[in-house]
């Protein structure tokens, strides 16, 4: 679960972690009010959406005075960056940015633990610098337990090449994200840029946080976050619903039978999608398991289609103990238990036991929804065109 930047700015705050004074308001006219509590001559306005590269996109702004608040909120309000549409923004004190540096903790599945990355080059993505200047980026792998004593962010504030005079409350911070990281059960915590102002003072400027969702159990407090997230919303409902659902950013609604299968689904949508204009990729991942009942199928397509994103839907079911013939009848009785809420092109691709048996009945039913394609590879450039269509 990702937590939009106020939130990350929130937790660190209660742990310690120096940061700016923030505001947040869902319209222009609150956006000002937010202004006038700040008390700051100069502020920044930033969009609050579930993305970086925020700043790159216009989502990032200065602004002195009302007027100049009403209007830059306003613009901010309506930008859509990466297909996330800003509806809210947040709005701080404008730091004087002296240097910014990088700073993360992160689970690495690669290594199967924890490791924390630090670099006096921040404010660039990240990404960016591994690639281009891998030597300036310092890894070190953190002992779980131990996480990062005093001795631990000496060696990252060694290593990283902060100056002597820094090393102090440098130390400091790293050791507050790590208390933070650990008890908010969070997989990442990333600071980008955690800036050095003119006066000496060392604020963490931006924060992503993502919390592992499977500690959610004793974390009765993230209840707060849920409510403010449409994404964890849809993926809350299909864990109701028994459904192996993770939502993506893309257009194109993906369901299939078996983890593996609807993982190479998303990639053969993905690369069917380059080709197109704007690009449409995959809405989600749903995989409906085994028995594709008419239930279970009405359910992943409700689940689709109530993300406001999805433009076409594409079932890829690979008959192996489930029957195609199954399968089918369960698309044909979902499309009619789902009736109007069925409102989306959906591409269908079967192959397997009984697939005959199971396009005849699909083309007995005369959807006209539906678009039955031999081929993953057809099926998916069909699915990625419908999306492109839409937009
Ligand atoms: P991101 O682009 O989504 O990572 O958003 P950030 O919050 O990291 O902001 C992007 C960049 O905007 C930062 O690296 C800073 O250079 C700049 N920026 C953000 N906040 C301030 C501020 O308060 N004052 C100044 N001068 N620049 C800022
Ligand atoms: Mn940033």
């Amino acid at each position: 679960m990702d937590l939009l930047e106020y939130q990350a700015r929130d937790l660190f705050e209660r742990g310690g972690v120096p940061v700016l004074a923030g505001r947040t308001a869902t319209t222009p006219q609150e956006a000002v009010e937010a202004y006038k509590s700040l008390g700051a001559d100069l502020a920044v306005v930033k969009a609050q959406v579930r993305t970086g590269g925020r700043g790159k996109a216009g989502g990032v702004k200065l602004a002195r005075g009302e007027e100049a608040v009403l209007k830059t909120a306003t613009e901010i309000l309506n930008l859509t960056i990466k297909e996330h549409r800003v509806e809210t923004v947040m709005l701080s004190p404008a730091a004087d940015i002296a240097e910014e540096f990088y700073f993360s903790i992160l689970l690495d599945r690669a290594s199967g633990g924890y490791l924390a990355m630090c670099s006096v080059e921040g404010g660039v993505e990240i990404e960016t610098l591994a690639l281009e200047r891998p030597e300036a980026l310092v890894k070190v792998p953190l002992d779980p337990v131990e996480g990062i004593t005093p001795a631990v962010a000496a060696r990252i504030v060694e290593e990283a090449g902060f100056l002597p005079d820094d090393h102090g409350p440098i130390v400091e911070v790293l050791q507050q994200l790590w208390q933070v990281f650990r008890e908010a059960d969070a997989t990442l915590v990333e600071v980008n840029p955690l800036v050095k102002t003119g006066d000496g003072r060392i604020i963490a400027l931006d924060g992503k946080v993502t919390l592992d969702a499977n500690a959610a159990f004793r974390h009765p407090e993230w209840d707060e976050y849920e409510e403010a997230a449409a994404t964890v919303d849809l993926e809350r409902q299909a864990r109701d619903l028994n459904l192996n659902y993770v939502k993506l950013d893309g257009t194109v609604g993906v369901i299939g039978n078996g983890a593996g299968l609807v993982m190479s689904t998303l990639d053969v949508v993905a690369a069917a999608g380059l080709e197109l204009p704007g690009q449409p990729h995959p809405a989600n991942f749903l995989d409906i398991g085994g028995g594709a009942s008419a239930a279970v199928m009405a359910n992943g397509l409700r689940i689709i289609m109530s993300d406001p994103q999805v433009k076409s839907v594409f079932v890829n079911v690979f008959g192996g103990i489930t029957a195609c013939s199954d399968v089918a009848n369960g698309i044909v009785n979902a499309l009619e238990m789902l009736g109007e809420e069925a409102r989306l092109p959906i591409v269908v691709r079967l192959d397997g036991n009984s697939v005959e048996v199971g396009k005849a009945i699909l083309s007995e039913a005369n959807l006209p929804l539906i678009t039955v394609k031999n081929t993953m590879d057809e099926a998916a450039r069909a699915a990625a065109r419908f999306a492109a269509e839409e937009n």
